[in-house]
Formats: structure tokens, C-alpha cells, sequence
């Protein structure tokens, strides 16, 4: 629904001011179609989510009249949320090719032209679009963000910065985590180039646009750590799970490794704190292995039930299984720990927050909805039974 309002925005906007226009101007025959009852029941079908039948009407209208900007701006965007990309482009160029329209009719037909060439993959041509529309001064705010959309698909992090600063410039805020990511996937590059100050120069930078950026603390972590500067590796590692306990799974690994070399804390006592304050299986594991190699396997064993009696957690069920040892029951745990491992395995780890699409590693921005840190670790449910698979205790109570 929210989509189908969107495509409505041109629509709306530009009969708004033509409707507007009109009334100032005493010529008016040149829109008639505007008013047209037939305008508004193709409206009302795509209120209701019936874009086919507002494809029927739109279709109708255009027949009649040739020359109504609205109409064929409707009918252009009805076909590429269709799928139908070649007949938008045909008419998006055709309402482009026109040379009475106003520069705001222009502004709407360019800017829909470019979404049709975003759509079918073409970004030069559409880049070249909104590049036109910026010379032009027309949609400038959607032009910028459509071509930062294209610059994020392209990986041109340098072109996306200077577009994200003038979507800054007009006032758009959010655009700052997106310019922090730039940065880092700048500093990742430079990183992976083995220039290391200019890396940690695209760091800073990301973090004076977004100083909550937790991938730059953990790229800066990083660095430091190959320096051996494992003091200060900590102290930020520290400062990341303060900030948000939930990236405590992605940087355990240098966490435990920055403790061990360059914490004076007894590791076990952190872990073991940290897990208190915010349970997660990665913690967990992490948690059990050091009890295991400090007071061995029954000790480690007891803390995960413990875990498990609380959480539907298989990356602790595999480690319990593992280690409980239990030599009568030993075919029946390996049987079980295939499934368990093969389910373990499937299972989507990370979830986006804000259109839940799932997945196995960390995105940061989400494949599906574009948006830069919406994707976060997926919490192990808490127990409750159910019902299909409750234990069978009615058969073992029945009389003999
Ligand atoms: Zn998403």
C-alpha cells in the first residue's frame, strides 16, 4: 500500500500544481482530463491495490486525449511497478520528447524516465538523467537520492559521498550513516591495499558523520590489533558492546584475543558478566569453552543446561551434546547431533529490523531494503513448547 502511495506522489503533486496553474491562467482547455471522473476512478483503483484496472483506465484517458502530462505520468509508472519497463520507457520518452511542457512537468517525466533506466539496469543512462535534472534545478532532493542509489550499486563510494553531502546541505540528516559507510567501505579498501593511514583517515571521517558507527570502531579495532596495540583494541571493543551489546557475537573473536594479550581482567569474569548482562549464544560458547579448559567438560556441560533449559539455542545444544558424554547414550547423540548441526547450519542468523529479511552473515546494508544498519543478530527464542512436538507423557501415564 505504502508503495502505491508513492507512486502516487508525482501524480498528485503534479495535478496539484497543475490544477493550481490552471486556475491562474486564464487558458485552461489544455488539461481537460485532470477533472475527469474517469482520472479519479483510476485514483480510486490504485487506492484499492488494483493497479491493473487503474491500467485500464489510465489507458482509456490517454486514447482520448493525447496531450495530458498526468495521465501518461500515471501509466508510465503503473507499467514499470508492473514489470513492464520497456512500455514506461516508451512513455516517459515520449512525454520527455515533448517541447510545450513546463520545466516541473519536465522535472516529474525526466525523474520517471530515470527510475525506468534504474529499473532496467541502464544506470549510466539514468545517471546522466538526474545529473541532468541537478543542471536543471528540478527534483533535486529525488535526484540525488536516486543517483546515491546508483553510486551504492555501482560501489562508487567517492561519487556517493559527494551526493550524500548535498542531500546533507538540504537538510536531509539520515543520510549521515549511509556517508559513514561510505567511509568505511573507503577505509576497508585502502585496509586491504595495506595503506593503513589512509584508512584510518576514512575512519575518522566516518566517524565525525556518525559517531555511533560501529563498523569503523570495529575496522579501527582491527588496525590496532595487527599493531599489537591490544590495550586500546580493548578499551574499544569495550566501548562497542556498551554501545550495543548486540555486536558482541561479531567482534568476540578479537574481543577474546584483546583481553588475553592486553586486559589485566580475569577473562572468564568478563565473559561471564557480559553474558549475565545480555545472553547470546556466541557468548555462550565462548563462556563454556574457557570453564571447560579451566574446570573440564561436567562443569562446562552444567552451565549450558542451564542455558538451554531457558533458551531454544542449537549453537549450545551442538557444544552440549558434544561434551556431555554420556557413553550408553552415545548413538542416539550422534544421531541427534547430525539433525541438529544440518539445522544449525540452515538457520538464518541475522535479521533486518526494519523489512525482516533474513540471513547468515552480517549485512550492513540490507540487501533487500537498501537501508544501512537494520540488520542485527537473531536472539535464541525463549522456551515454550510447541504443541506438535510436545513430549509425549500422555502414552507413558496411560494405565498398563
Ligand atoms: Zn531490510
Amino acid at each position: 500500500m505504502t508503495e502505491l502511495l508513492f507512486l502516487l506522489l508525482p501524480i498528485a503533486a503534479a495535478s496539484g500544481w497543475f490544477a493550481a496553474r490552471r486556475s491562474e491562467r486564464a487558458k485552461v482547455a489544455a488539461a481537460p482530463q485532470i477533472g475527469h471522473p474517469s482520472f479519479f476512478r483510476g485514483l480510486n483503483y490504485l487506492l484499492d491495490e488494483q493497479p491493473d484496472k487503474a491500467i485500464d483506465v489510465f489507458v482509456k484517458l490517454a486514447e482520448v486525449d493525447q496531450e495530458t502530462v498526468e495521465v501518461h505520468l500515471a501509466l508510465g509508472s503503473l507499467f514499470r511497478r508492473r514489470g513492464e519497463v520497456d512500455r514506461a520507457i516508451r512513455i516517459h520518452q515520449n512525454l520527455v520528447a515533448r517541447d510545450n511542457l513546463e520545466p516541473e512537468q519536465r522535472g516529474f517525466a525526466l525523474y520517471e524516465l530515470g527510475q525506468d533506466y534504474m529499473r532496467a539496469g541502464l544506470f549510466d543512462r539514468a545517471e546522466r538523467l538526474f545529473g541532468e535534472l541537478l543542471e536543471l534545478g528540478l527534483q533535486r532532493r529525488r535526484a540525488l537520492e536516486a543517483l546515491a542509489e546508483i553510486y551504492q550499486q555501482e560501489r562508487e563510494w567517492v561519487r556517493g559521498l559527494e551526493v550524500a553531502e548535498q542531500l546533507e546541505a538540504l537538510g536531509v540528516e539520515s543520510v549521515r550513516t549511509a556517508m559513514a559507510h561510505y567511509r568505511c567501505e573507503l577505509a576497508e579498501q585502502a585496509f586491504e591495499a595495506g595503506e593503513i593511514e589512509r584508512a584510518e583517515a576514512h575512519l575518522e571521517a566516518a566517524r565525525s558523520s556518525d559517531r555511533r558507527c560501529v563498523r569503523a570502531s570495529m575496522l579501527q579495532g582491527e588496525i590496532l590489533m595487527r599493531r599489537g596495540d591490544y590495550a586500546r583494541a580493548l578499551v574499544l571493543y569495550r566501548g562497542i558492546v556498551r554501545q550495543d551489546p548486540s555486536f558482541m557475537p561479531e567482534i568476540l573473536p578479537q574481543f577474546v584475543t584483546s583481553l588475553e594479550r592486553g586486559g589485566q581482567t580475569d577473562l572468564r569474569a568478563e565473559l561471564e558478566s557480559l553474558y549475565l548482562g545480555r545472553p547470546n549464544p556466541m557468548l555462550l560458547v565462548a563462556l563454556a569453552e574457557r570453564v571447560r579448559e579451566q574446570q573440564g567438560d561436567e562443569a562446562a556441560v552444567e552451565l549450558l543446561r542451564t542455558h538451554l533449559t531457558q533458551y531454544a539455542d542449537l549453537a549450545g545444544l551442538v557444544r552440549f551434546l558434544e561434551w556431555q558424554g554420556d557413553q550408553d547414550a552415545a548413538d542416539a547423540i550422534d544421531v541427534t547431533l547430525v539433525i541438529v548441526r544440518h539445522l544449525a547450519a540452515r538457520l538464518p542468523a541475522y535479521q533486518c529490523q526494519n523489512c525482516g529479511f533474513t540471513a547468515r552473515h552480517i549485512h550492513w546494508q540490507c540487501p533487500s531494503c537498501k537501508r544501512w544498519d537494520t540488520v542485527r543478530l537473531l536472539q535464541p527464542e525463549p522456551l515454550g513448547t510447541a504443541a506438535w512436538c510436545a513430549p509425549a507423557v500422555a502414552a507413558d501415564k496411560s494405565p498398563a
